[in-house]
């Protein structure tokens, strides 16, 4: 077996947490591989539907050594997400292994072992930046596979205007389902229905004129004993009661719910003034399908065209880490953002946890947290900084070692 390079860094992942951390790692002279399964980066950007903008301020949306471009105004398009991190990758100073998707890892020594589709990598330190919203989640309906309408996830979809005339049934209201229903309020469907146990806390786009989110910031310090009864009167003097249009509330906050359960704010921009004129209607929890109908709790039925499961998403990670004991019970990393785990040293995860700012500035801080440990612990053989990220370095379809490429 190779001998492990000392302070060396395998990250899974080229989505903008693994790629913030590879470049920390490589601005503090450390050697870094990245394994990304897809054959180019920002693939979950681009299956996304085409007029998404990111709910996130531009001010948050840059990447350590590049800052968001300013083309869009102060929510990026989707297209202009994917040339953001298209260019950070180009100039990346690290291999990046295109078509490579790690599928086991293990403790190897005193490093880790991380076996893929192609070969086997080892490296003294493991970061996993697989994305927390990999698997798009339906539930098991009873029924639902016989549906004789058109069944699909929000992940999947695409234009909205291809709604038009039909009747659309949403389930769930949280961050997706409120995207599409933003945008299904400038289109032309026959009929839109939203399915909620609870309504989401919805938090209007921007505050007399001013967005919202640039204060993110602020809301971060705060805590959740201040910001949930501010978030639920800014909902109700900005948006009105929205009980009285059929959406509960959750007995939690907002603020607590994003941060302790990771469910993140609805924004408004369309879809309250929808619900109010009518237009869209709020319908009980689905509970079931048959033939052409989706039964709700309490007995009613519909008979949309089109259900849209905005039901979330799940990280996939137990099938590569389950045996390691570092999730909790939803999956999710116990040291979600670069923390020091104390029990696998050199183990790290990047991008799993919501924050006010959004998931371009936490990768920003996971990156560092974690580029900082490791040059620490692998004094020695840290080289010196290089001057600034080099010139297009992406290796597009390089070919994969055939034994531990990074040693
Ligand atoms: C519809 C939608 C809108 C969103 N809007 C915003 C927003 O406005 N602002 C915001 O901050 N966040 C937003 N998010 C959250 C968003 O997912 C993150 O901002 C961002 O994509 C996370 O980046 P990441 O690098 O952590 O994960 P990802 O972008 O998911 O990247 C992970 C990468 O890992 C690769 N990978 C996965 N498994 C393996 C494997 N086994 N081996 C090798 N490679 C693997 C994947 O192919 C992928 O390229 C949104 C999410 C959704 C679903």
């Amino acid at each position: 077996m190779n001998r492990i390079e000392p302070g060396s860094t395998i990250v899974i992942g080229a989505g903008l947490s693994g790629l913030a951390t590879a470049h920390a790692l490589t601005e503090r002279g450390l050697p870094v591989t990245v394994l990304e399964a897809r054959d180019r980066v920002a693939y979950p950007w681009r299956k996304r539907h085409p007029a998404l903008r990111l709910n996130i301020h531009r001010k948050f949306a840059g990447l350590p050594g590049q800052a968001a471009p300013k083309t869009d105004g102060t929510y990026l398009k989707r297209d202009t997400v994917v040339a953001h991190l298209e260019r950070y990758a180009a100039r990346l100073d690290a291999p990046i292994h295109f078509g490579v998707a790690a599928t086991s890892v293990e403790r190897s020594g005193t490093g880790w072992r991380v076996t893929t589709n192609a070969s086997v990598y080892e490296a003294q330190n493991l970061v996993i930046a697989t994305g927390r919203e990999s698997i798009p989640h339906i539930p098991d309906w009873p029924g639902h596979k016989a549906f004789a309408g058109e069944l699909l996830h929000v992940a999947d979809l695409g234009d909205v205007s291809r709604f038009d005339g039909k009747r659309v049934l949403v389930v769930g209201a949280g961050n997706s389902g409120t995207d599409a229903l933003n945008h299904l309020s400038r289109h032309n469907p026959a009929e839109v229905m939203v399915s909620v146990r609870y309504g989401p806390a919805v938090a209007p786009k921007s505050l007399f004129g001013y967005p919202i989110h640039g204060l993110a910031r602020v809301f971060a310090v705060l805590p959740n004993a201040v910001l949930d009864p501010a978030f639920k009167l800014i909902e109700r003097l900005f948006l009105g009661d929205l009980r009285r249009y059929g959406l509960t509330s959750h007995p939690d906050g907002g603020s607590t719910r994003l941060l302790r359960d990771g469910v993140t704010f609805a924004i408004d921009d369309g879809f309250v003034a929808a619900l109010k004129s009518g237009r869209f209607q709020i319908v009980p929890r689905v509970e079931g399908f048959s033939g052409e109908a989706v039964r709700h709790a309490g007995g009613s039925i519909c008979r949309p065209d089109v259900v849209i499961a905005a039901t979330g998403y799940r990280s996939g990670l137990e099938p590569l880490l389950g045996h390691l004991d570092v999730l909790d019970e939803n999956g999710r990393p116990r040291h979600p953002m670069g923390e020091r785990d104390p029990k696998w040293p050199g183990l790290w995860f990047a991008g799993f946890k919501p924050t006010y700012t959004g998931f371009f500035d936490a990768a920003g801080i996971a990156a560092r947290r974690i580029a900082t440990c490791v040059a620490a612990d692998s004094h020695p053989v840290a080289r010196p900084k290089t001057p600034d990220m080099r010139g297009p370095h992406v290796d597009h379809h390089r070919p994969v070692p055939s034994d531990a490429s990074t040693s």
